[in-house]
């Protein structure tokens, strides 16, 4: 867990780079992939510029909580919206928060790098969430599923190395160290959000991707801000 001294702490140990020059924004991405890395090809599509980064997120817990209820039973005191799902027959209500800052994070990033969710989540239940937190489609350019997770000891396991990206110029934000297992230079932790409306990590974490989009080489950048926030100790976190 990161106290909230650590966080006083990473707040301080980054404002040096908020005054860093901005590039300018990418173009908006619209195409949504709805296959699997499972298929002939295991990769998403290209990048639209060769030099872009990708910034992997994960879904629940990290930019989202879900509470599930059945049909009948009241719903939980704070939610965003609802939905429920062919797959269980609408038996069941998912009642989704979002997390603070998350539609601000999502429009940062978008301007600079290729977004993708990476979910452990199945695609009925995440898509219903992603197309509310990126209606138009313009934020968020592929969404990989449960079905592209790679399943070790029965932990769900997001294998970058399968996307087709460099893995010097990508990032996973997840708030689960399981799901960085195959490549943890490249990840970003995060805290678990549930409820905390005073919860501050993804405006927190904006400094940093302020500047990894001008660092060379995305594990750098990433090692550098742990040794700082965490002394680098993954265990800690
Ligand atoms: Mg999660």
């Amino acid at each position: 867990m990161v106290s909230k001294i650590v966080k006083r702490k990473r707040t301080k140990s980054f404002k040096k780079f908020i005054h860093l020059t901005i590039k300018p924004p990418i173009g908006k991405k619209s195409f949504i992939i709805k296959k699997s890395l499972d298929n002939d090809r295991r990769t998403l599509p290209p990048l639209p510029s060769p030099n872009m980064k990708t910034v992997f997120l994960d879904l629940d817990d990290t930019l989202t909580h879900t509470t599930v209820s059945m049909l009948n039973q009241p719903p939980p005191e704070k939610f965003d919206f609802s939905f429920t799902t062919p797959d269980d027959d609408h038996r069941f209500v998912y009642y989704v928060r979002k997390r603070p800052f998350v539609d601000e994070f999502l429009n940062f990033l978008s301007e600079r790098f290729e977004i993708v969710v990476f979910t452990a989540g199945i695609q009925s239940y995440a898509s219903a969430i992603l197309d509310r937190l990126d209606p138009t489609m313009n934020l968020i350019s592929h969404r990989l599923y449960r079905d592209s997770c790679t399943i070790i000891n029965g932990k769900c396991v997001k294998d970058l190395s399968k996307t087709g990206r460099y893995m010097s110029r990508v990032v996973i934000v997840d708030d689960s160290p399981d799901s960085y297992l195959f490549q943890p230079g490249n990840a970003m932790p995060i805290q678990k959000f549930t409820n905390d409306d005073e919860d501050e990590e993804l405006s927190f974490l904006m400094p940093f991707f302020h500047v990894l989009a001008s660092a060379q080489d995305a594990r750098v950048a990433l090692k550098e801000y742990r040794t700082e926030v965490y002394g680098d100790d993954m265990d800690n976190m």
